[in-house]
């Protein structure tokens, strides 16, 4: 007998026994019974586009590969205002903002980081920060997604501590001389815009020593994207490693409403809501499959879910999960009154964020062997779910925010 050279490269095939994906709306509490019409009407568009994106990202997933079109499709169905409040902008509530993030990431995590890069992150950046000129170039575009938008913080070495950055922002006679290397960049490498966090060194001047934002088309000289490879989460959106070498700007491609830190930390304040809700939905997708699973799947000739165990693990689930909603409606409630503290946003997505990761193991064992495979969704969400963990604040950095808040005493360093 001898082994077949082929072995290596055979074909093989899916085997679909269960049709698990469906969306249950599990809403135990109620928690959402009352949305206003204006918020639902959002809402429904995302879940209309989610219909219409169908299984499809699972082979982006699968593949490793950007659907950039999905991308500017959800900028035609206007869902990356992400609650930002701007006069050229559509306006939606905190609470339909919250919505889009859940559903979206309920279908599918890489869509959903998308939808904050372009959203949370880069749009807000510029309606936050960018002077009339640059808001009157960029604003409808990344609205409309017709442009790719980055914000590019974290550096090789500088993660949870990005205050210490150490991009460099040189003042030339005609401008600026950016130099420096990023991580983790979403969109850094898509061909359009990054909006380059740096600190200025011009000794002398007032904002000498400050971290500034900076526009920077990607096609300029002395600009590098790559993108990251070897990701096992989130594997349908491409995030990029920045090098930046004596790339020169004009004069006005700083951000003049950026002074310092503070004002990355405020856009990070505001998308930490965002991964609550988006925790959320991942949390929402891996209960229902579960909960479908059990009901379909027979062991010992009766459903897993008439098994007393089974039942104590679906019921440890809702639990998880209706928690994560009440802190999602109570979160938005209080940004829409102006009244969310920023240290809330960091309760809500520590708890979220954690109460996720739990879930989705709990579901992955529910589904036994089946919950390994890609078209049941539970693997796909468990290992997405990891990004969001640690993205705009590990859970460690979200507590020593919480602890210093609560005993007035700072625990970072
Ligand atoms: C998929 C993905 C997308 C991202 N997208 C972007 C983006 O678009 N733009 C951008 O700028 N950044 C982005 N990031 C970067 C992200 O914000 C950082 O990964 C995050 O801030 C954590 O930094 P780090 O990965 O360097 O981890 P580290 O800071 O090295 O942390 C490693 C571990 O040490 C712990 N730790 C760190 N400091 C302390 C401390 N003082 N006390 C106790 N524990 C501590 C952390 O909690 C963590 O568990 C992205 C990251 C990922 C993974």
């Amino acid at each position: 007998m001898t082994i077949d050279a082929d072995a290596r490269t055979l074909p093989g095939e899916r085997v679909s026994h269960y049709d698990l994906l469906g969306r249950r709306d599990t809403d135990y509490y109620a928690v959402f019974t009352d949305i206003p019409d204006a918020d639902r009407a959002v809402w429904d568009r995302a879940k209309a586009f989610t219909d219409e994106v169908g299984t499809r990202m699972q082979g982006e997933w699968d593949a490793a590969t950007y659907p950039v079109e999905l991308v500017q499709r959800m900028g035609e169905l206007e869902l990356f205002t992400d609650g930002i409040e701007h006069p050229e902008l559509p306006h939606t509530s905190p609470l339909a903002a919250g919505l889009v993030n859940m559903e979206v990431s309920r279908h599918d995590g890489s869509l959903a980081t998308a939808l904050a890069v372009q959203g949370g992150l880069a749009l807000r950046t510029l309606a936050l920060f960018g002077s009339p000129e640059q808001q009157r170039r960029w604003l409808k575009p990344l609205a409309e997604g017709t442009v790719l938008g980055a914000f590019a913080l974290t550096e090789p070495d500088h993660g949870s501590d990005s205050v210490s950055l150490e991009t460099t922002a040189v003042r030339t006679t005609d401008g600026w001389s950016l130099n420096g290397t990023k991580k983790w960049i979403g969109n850094g490498a898509s061909g359009g815009i990054t909006f380059v966090w740096a600190r200025v060194d011009d000794d002398g001047a007032d904002d000498h020593g400050k971290v500034r934002c900076f526009l920077v088309e990607q096609d300029t000289p002395g600009y590098a994207g790559t993108v990251i490879t070897g990701k096992v989460s989130l594997r349908g959106i491409h995030q990029a490693h920045i090098a930046m070498d004596d790339l020169r700007l004009a004069s006005d491609a700083v951000l003049p409403g950026s002074h310092t830190f503070k004002d990355a930390s405020r856009v990070l304040y505001a998308t930490r809501s965002g991964v609550a809700w988006s925790a959320l939905g991942h949390a929402t997708a891996c209960y229902e499959i579960a909960r479908t699973y059990a009901t379909e799947r027979m062991q010992f000739g009766r459903p897993l879910a008439a098994f007393q165990m089974v039942q104590e693990r679906l019921a440890q689930m809702l639990d998880e999960l209706t928690a994560m909603q009440l802190y999602c409606r109570r979160l938005a409630d209080l940004e829409a009154t102006g009244g969310l503290r920023p240290t809330q946003a960091s309760l809500a997505k520590y708890h979220n964020a954690r109460a996720a990761r739990r879930v989705a193991s709990i579901a992955r064992d529910l589904l036994g062997g089946n919950g390994i495979l890609l078209e049941n969704g539970v693997m796909q969400h468990l290992a997405d779910i990891e990004a969001i963990h640690t993205y705009e604040g590990t859970e460690s950095v979200q507590a020593l925010l919480l602890g210093r808040d609560i005993t007035g005493m700072s625990a970072f360093v």
